[in-house]
């Protein structure tokens, strides 16, 4: 059957789509109930592997900053590194909480460094790097 989160072909009697591992059956019966919502029936499966979204979430902010502190950091690569983590912790949080607002946090403070530094190269308070 066909995959209704993501339109992957799965062969008849599995139960989790092999590409985006959704939970096929509840989905479908979910469907006759809310075609709509089917964003919020597919938040509710919890799936092992989103686990390591979150611990991406968490390197990708904790690099960023030891970055943005050590090397300097562009606003740009700072939002665009930030917006990724963000993007992560949001799918981590389905499978870990506790790990995916640690990535929050991480990238929170990665997005108010590069905001920081931006402010302070415009200000000319430090030298660009
Ligand atoms: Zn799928």
């Amino acid at each position: 059957m066909n995959c209704k989160n993501c339109g992957m072909m799965n062969n008849i009697g599995e139960k989790y789509c092999k590409n985006c591992g959704c939970l096929l059956q509840t989905i479908e019966t979910n469907n006759n109930i809310a075609n709509q919502n089917t964003s919020v029936n597919v938040d509710k499966i919890v799936m092992p592997s989103m686990k390591k979204y979150a611990i991406f979430s968490i390197i990708i902010g904790s690099g960023g900053i030891i970055c943005a502190i050590f090397i300097g950091m562009s606003l740009l690569i700072s939002v665009f590194l930030s917006a990724l983590g963000f993007s992560f912790a949001t799918k981590g949080l389905k499978a870990n909480k506790t790990l995916a607002v640690i990535g929050y946090a991480l990238n929170g403070i990665l997005l108010a460094i590069g905001i920081i530094i931006s402010f302070l190269l415009l200000f000319e308070v430090v030298e660009p790097m």
